[in-house]
């Protein structure tokens, strides 16, 4: 079945505008091309504005904030759960405009859909169970509590692989937790976010209280960071910008959430299951495009089970096709734009220089397409042992003793995700509490959902989004001392 490319049930939710202050208004620059990476043409015009419609929607979060996070947490909570439903009443829309800008297969951008307004739905539960505490005083006649209170005006900067669930994930728990936002969506994916702020007024969120900005970066979020008024930022992005923005916020001394850059290790073990092990690296390594900060960048696999999952996992790899990502009969979509599979084919022609041999996939067939490709026998220093590939490209090194796989999956910077397949508890237990990253999966390659911790220690961040956890960084835990009682 061929998708329908260019339409849309709700032509309203093709936005190219910006929200500030409940009105949706335009910048002065020149408005910001937006491209279907599988056709590379041009499907919008996104405006473009500068630091002072930034500040402006910095001012309307500060003017809507009191009200909003006085409004009783039930209120704030309705409105949540009215956006969740109009996602899903828009499923459809909003799924193609995903796999319109970020050229994702559609079913891929279905499940993103999902998966983003889990968030929405949680944390329109969440939001009334923000609950305080009483502390038994050390002394008589007084009362200790900590009461959560809401930390003000927050800043979202979003990536471009998760055009609707990065953005989720930072405005439920922002908005449920009593805070005003300024988001930011990445460039090549605005219009994902445009479609999500105007369902989110047809919701009945107050003007001021969600604003999203779009525009040269760097001039944004300077604005973002350095204002005294916005008190959080929550950043998803490249460790590279993530560092620069920590630096940014250390002036106004903001809470942080960094979601950051990963380079997740796949350890296979000698008694891992061989079906349970190729599905998990089919998983880790090759959902949305390899284009995930999660995805699994090496996979080790020990040498009493190395040539058998190999095989195995040879033949699943040949079965994926790239291609349009509205065709049905394809797995994978175009990666975003020409540097990503110029780092694709910088990473596979790396490896097999080294020694690598190509069991599956190969060169690029041109335009943004790169083949699902699997290269065994890479050595250590292949750059693709080192760097975020972020791409359909799987690279397998043997390990020998459990040992040394622990001190290869360690033996980088990063620390998102990490996984690994075995049947013994021993070994389970043991590995996934050696290994460090913020999260472990075993025996699956699909770990996020909004009711869980997601987040990163290393470089790949601080923070933790989804969960009760998540609505945290959006509070503060005031003390008051009561005394003379
Ligand atoms: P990126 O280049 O860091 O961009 C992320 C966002 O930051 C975009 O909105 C971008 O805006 C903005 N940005 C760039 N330079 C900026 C500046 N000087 N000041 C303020 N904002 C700035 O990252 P990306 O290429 O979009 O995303 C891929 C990276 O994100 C990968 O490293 C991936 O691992 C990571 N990621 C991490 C997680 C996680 O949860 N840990 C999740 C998803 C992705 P423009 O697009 O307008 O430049």
């Amino acid at each position: 079945m061929i998708y329908m490319r260019g339409k849309l049930d709700e032509d309203s939710l093709l936005v190219t505008e910006n929200l500030v202050n409940g009105k949706w208004i335009e910048g002065s620059n020149t408005p910001v091309a937006v491209d279907d990476p599988f056709t590379q043409g041009v499907i919008a015009e996104v405006t473009s504005v500068g630091e002072i419609e930034t500040q402006a929607a910095v001012d309307a979060a500060q003017a809507a904030f009191p009200a909003w996070a006085a409004r009783p947490a039930k209120e704030r909570a309705a409105i949540l759960r009215r956006w969740f439903e109009l996602i899903i009443e828009h499923k459809d829309d909003i799924a193609r405009l995903i796999t319109r800008e970020n050229g994702k297969h559609i079913r891929e951008a279905y499940g993103e859909v999902d998966y983003a307004n889990q968030f929405m739905e949680f944390y329109a539960d969440e939001a009334t169970r923000v609950l305080g505490e009483t502390i038994p005083a050390p002394v008589s006649g007084r009362r200790l509590l900590a009461e959560p209170e809401p930390l003000g005006v927050a800043a979202a900067i979003t990536p471009w692989n998760f055009p609707l669930a990065m953005l989720t994930r930072k405005t439920a728990p922002s908005l449920a937790a009593g805070c005003t936002i300024v988001a930011k969506p990445a460039a090549m994916t605005p219009l994902t976010a445009l479609a999500f702020a105007k369902l989110g007024q047809e919701a009945g969120v107050p003007a001021g209280v969600f604003n999203i900005v779009t525009g040269p970066s760097g001039a944004i979020g300077k604005v973002l960071t350095s204002s005294p008024v916005v008190r959080k930022l929550s950043f998803t992005g490249s460790t590279e910008v993530g560092v620069m923005l920590a630096q940014q916020c250390a002036g106004t001394m903001k809470r942080i959430s960094m979601e950051l850059g990963g380079n997740a290790p796949l350890l296979i073990f000698n008694d891992a299951d061989l079906d349970i092990a190729v599905e998990t690296a089919m998983v880790a390594k090759f959902r949305n495009g390899g284009q995930s900060c999660i995805a699994a960048n090496r996979i080790y696999v020990q040498s009493g089970i190395h040539d058998h999952f190999l095989s195995a996992f040879a033949e699943k790899v040949k079965t994926l096709k790239a291609g349009d990502g509205f065709n049905d009969a394809n797995d994978i979509g175009p990666l975003i734009d020409d540097d990503a599979v110029c780092k694709v084919e910088e990473h596979r022609e790396d490896a097999l220089a080294r020694g690598g041999e190509l069991l599956a996939g190969g060169a690029s067939p041109g335009g943004r397409l790169s083949l699902p490709t699997l290269v065994s026998g890479v050595p250590e220093d292949a750059k693709l042992a080192h760097e975020e590939t972020f791409g359909p490209l799987a690279g397998v090194i043997a390990f020998d003793t459990i040992e040394n796989g622990i001190a290869l999956a360690n033996k980088t910077p990063f620390g998102l995700a990490a996984y690994l397949c075995s049947s013994d508890p021993g070994t389970i237990a043991h590995v996934s509490r050696q290994l460090e990253s913020g999260m472990v999966g075993i025996n699956t390659g699909l770990i996020s959902t909004a009711y869980a911790p997601f987040g990163g220690v290393k470089m790949s961040g601080v923070g933790k989004e989804g969960s009760h956890h998540g609505i945290e960084e959006y509070l503060n835990r005031k003390y008051i001392c009561h005394a003379g009682l």
